[in-house]
């Protein structure tokens, strides 16, 4: 069991040297985001004493029952999933990072929500450039009209764009939505925002991810192994 963990934990870290090497991207600039939704307490632990520091979760009651079984370790938390308002109190007070703030209104509630002693939140845009209908995410335009406001937003702090880019096997396919997203990026910067992560890449692209420039890949399936069906609705 732990063995297995080992292994993938193993090919994971340099199936995102490679990539780095290969796409020029400093040594150690991708950071690893293990996406635990669906499993267990004790394969996130295994992951962790093994060296993984960031876990990525989906589902707001399951993960806080992970974080309480797992209150010894030390780890960082990053909100990943779709965003209900009436969840916004918990993942305030509870998660790192949140990666997929899709609307003005999350970003307020957080704002508001998150406790004064803790430090800021650090939170990404998720953008959906591809425009599916089945995704969370803003537009160009949205993102630029939110930027403003969010970033005036007191204890949360913007550092970036989150990306869930069509499933394509497609190497081309896979780099042209993210280069969309860098581009996006790029042109934010530009126009004076500091920003410093994209957050996009999972199992099955993350060499695309990192040739365009991702500095957060977000993997469950090639961590964790298989998920099955979803066990603990919220
Ligand atoms: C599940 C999930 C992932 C991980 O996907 P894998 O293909 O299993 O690596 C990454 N990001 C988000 C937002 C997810 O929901």
């Amino acid at each position: 069991m732990n063995a297995a963990a080992q292994h993938r934990l193993e090919q994971v870290r340099h199936r995102i040297r490679a990539a780095e090497q290969q796409y020029n991207r400093p040594a150690g600039s991708v950071r690893l985001i293990g996406v635990a939704k669906v499993h267990t307490a004790t394969s996130i632990r295994s992951l962790v004493e093994l060296g993984l520091t960031d876990i990525g979760e989906s589902y707001v009651q399951e993960a806080l029952a992970k974080q309480n079984t797992l209150r010894d370790l030390n780890i960082t938390w990053h909100y990943i999933g779709h965003i209900q308002s009436n969840k916004t109190r918990e993942i305030a007070a509870q998660f790192d990072w949140v990666h997929s703030i899709d609307r003005i209104k999350v970003a307020r509630r957080l704002s508001e929500q998150r406790p004064t002693g803790q430090p800021d939140l650090d939170i990404c845009l998720q953008v959906n450039l591809q425009l599916e209908a089945s995704k969370g995410g803003l537009n160009e335009a949205g993102t630029l009209a939110a930027m403003d406001e969010i970033l005036a937003l007191p204890r949360i702090r913007l550092r970036g764009l989150m990306a869930i880019p069509k499933a394509s096997s497609n190497f081309g396919e896979q780099r042209e939505a993210f280069a969309r997203v860098r581009l996006l990026q790029e042109a934010l910067v530009g126009r004076g925002y500091d920003l410093d992560t994209l957050s996009m890449g999972m199992s099955a692209d993350l060499e695309a991810a990192i040739a365009e420039g991702s500095t957060m890949v977000r993997i469950g399936t090639a961590l964790f192994g298989l998920r099955s069906q979803r066990s603990s609705p919220d």
